[in-house]
């Protein structure tokens, strides 16, 4: 119980994570975490030295080893996801290094079987399931998905779909900075919805349409560049589902959305070894990570300034970060002994944000 009240406290920010299982055919398999039942903690070390040396443990709201299927993952995730029909705006985002199963977590594989479907999958098709069944409120429910790269805002939906008007929704970009202020200082639920640009967005009108809309999403994604992995690993790709409720008896509304954020990959990247495109993207990544870790930093803080206007990727999740919203940092990590360096400057991140 006291454990709850200082999640309360600290502005509705919790921090799961999650270790990857070695890959098949991967012949080192010796591992730099050691995870520790099932209170939360885990054990980092440096194989490459005496254990004792290097050991540094972490402890979070939850921890998922290499045999957690992805059905387990989302049951934890379930409530959090549902809140959004009440009106909670809630934000879900992956972070770790390029190859740590952030995509993995978020999406699934790439054709994966329904028991492989990621965050996205099972969240949507949840929420359109239980707007569907729920009798005495009608939903609507939307959904946009963008990219953000090199501090670019790119519609993944663009060319699917014909531009419609939704009034509830505001384009984030055209919000002044006072009303912002005003919302966050008040701590209210938001009015206006999740902040967004102008986006293309698709209705979930039965259930095929979840699958179709997050298959044209992500091939757009991929069609930008030569190679998938290449491009997705330094963009964020940023899924919105908006939900619209009109209580049938009161005509009373209920408006607020979920954001599901597979981040760019956290990985240092050596300054003397990148150059051109590669640097400024190199940088772009590192000011939009930096922001959003100062961000949920100064939330958890309770601090009167959080600096939401230093990253587009910030700007974006405003809305559901802070105030009344709902936050889950999903942390991601390869086990292998060559990624110690970067695992532990992944724990630091989420250290700092829990
Ligand atoms: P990232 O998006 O962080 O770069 P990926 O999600 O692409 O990482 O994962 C890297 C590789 O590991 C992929 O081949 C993916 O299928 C696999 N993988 C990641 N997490 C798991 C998991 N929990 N179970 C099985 N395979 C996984
Ligand atoms: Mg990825």
């Amino acid at each position: 119980k006291l454990h709850n009240e200082i999640q309360e406290l600290k502005g509705n920010i919790r921090v799961y994570c999650r270790i990857r299982p070695f890959l098949p055919g991967q012949k080192d398999k010796q591992s730099t975490v050691d995870y520790i039942g099932e209170n939360g903690e885990l054990i980092v070390f440096n194989p490459s030295k005496p254990e004792k040396e290097s050991r540094r443990s972490f402890k979070f709201n939850k921890v998922y080893g290499p045999h957690a299927t992805q059905a387990e993952v989302y049951g934890d995730i379930q409530q959090l996801v549902q809140s959004v029909l009440d009106g909670y705006n809630v934000c879900i985002f992956a972070y770790g290094q390029t190859g740590s199963g952030k995509t993995y977590t978020m999406s699934g594989p790439d054709k994966g079987s329904q028991e492989e479907w990621g965050v996205n999958y099972r969240a949507l098709n949840d929420l359109f399931r239980i707007s569907q069944n729920r009798s005495t409120y009608k939903y609507e429910v939307g959904v946009q998905m963008v990219e953000i790269y090199n501090e670019q805002v790119r519609d993944l939906l663009a060319s699917d779909t014909t531009p419609k008007r939704y009034p509830f929704i505001v384009n984030c970009f055209s919000l002044t900075q006072e009303y912002l202020l005003t919302v966050q200082t008040l701590g209210i639920l938001s009015t206006a919805s999740l902040a967004v640009p102008d986006a293309n967005m698709r209705e979930v009108n039965e259930p095929s349409d979840v699958l179709r809309v997050m298959e044209t999403g992500f091939k757009n994604r991929a069609r930008s560049s030569t190679s998938m992995n290449e491009r997705s690993s330094r963009s964020h790709s940023v899924v919105t589902i908006h939900v619209h409720g009109t209580d049938l008896k009161n005509g009373g509304s209920v408006t607020a959305g979920l954001h599901l954020v597979d981040l760019a990959g956290s990985e240092r990247i050596d300054r003397a070894e990148v150059v051109g495109d590669r640097l400024k993207e190199a940088q772009h990544i590192n000011k939009s990570l930096a922001a959003l870790g100062d961000v949920i930093f100064s939330l958890a803080q309770k601090s009167p300034h959080v600096p939401f206007r230093n990253s587009k990727l910030t700007q974006l999740l405003q809305a559901s970060l802070g105030g009344q919203a709902k936050t889950l940092m999903l942390v991601q990590l390869n086990p292998e002994a060559s990624s110690y360096a970067e695992s532990l400057g992944t724990l630091k991140f989420a250290e700092r944000v829990s």
